[in-house]
């Protein structure tokens, strides 16, 4: 199990948050000219995830990504390189097209997300941010290129790390989906 590189956030353990903490300074991985962003919350939700979108560092099987609100969220400097990865996407992940570091990524579609950004909180040096409390989307490691017979040993070392691993979001998230699209689905009926 040693080897196994699930992201340096769960690797080395998992450091708790500080009470009150609120933010921090987003960096890219560029050493000319880097992308800052600044964020005035502390993050929500915060998790590792398994799926191919979201950046995850080199050698990594898992993203770590959580939510703050989109108001919280100022491009300090060179803006200019940032590109939204894929325009089709929920998640409007802005990356440097020069590192290709992801810096954040709001959903602006009517969705049960919508005014959140998706962060990822190791691009800042600040401490206090809080860890990752579940992870998402496991099984889709296997896109990622893990091999299907290494899962159980993945599991095994997600739930030592006192987390609970789950093939889609966390039980919370799926909730909000699902209230969402119970009170979208009442409108249209109201609507009809
Ligand atoms: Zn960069
Ligand atoms: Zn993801």
């Amino acid at each position: 199990m040693a080897d196994l590189h699930l992201h340096p956030a769960l690797d080395h353990g998992i450091t708790p948050e500080t009470a009150g903490f609120a933010g921090g300074t987003l960096v890219c991985h560029c050493t000319d000219r880097p992308v800052k962003v600044a964020v005035d919350s502390q993050v929500l939700f915060n998790h590792a995830c398994g799926c191919t979108k979201c950046w995850k560092p080199g050698g990594s099987i898992f993203s770590v990504v959580g939510v703050v609100p989109a108001d919280k969220v100022r491009v300090l400097e060179n803006g200019d390189k940032l590109r939204v990865v894929d325009p089709s996407a929920l998640i409007q992940r802005h990356a440097c097209t020069s590192c290709g570091v992801h810096m954040y990524g709001p959903v602006e579609r009517e969705h049960a997300f919508k005014g959140l950004d998706f962060i990822h909180v190791e691009l800042s040096q600040e401490a206090g941010w809080a860890p990752p409390g579940f992870a998402a989307f496991v099984s889709s490691a296997i896109e990622g290129g893990v091999a299907p017979d290494q899962m159980d040993e993945i599991r095994a070392r997600i739930r030592q790390l006192g987390l609970e691993p789950y093939d889609c979001l966390s039980p919370a998230l799926m909730d909000m989906l699902s209230t969402y699209a119970a009170e979208h689905a009442r409108k249209t009926e109201l609507a009809a």
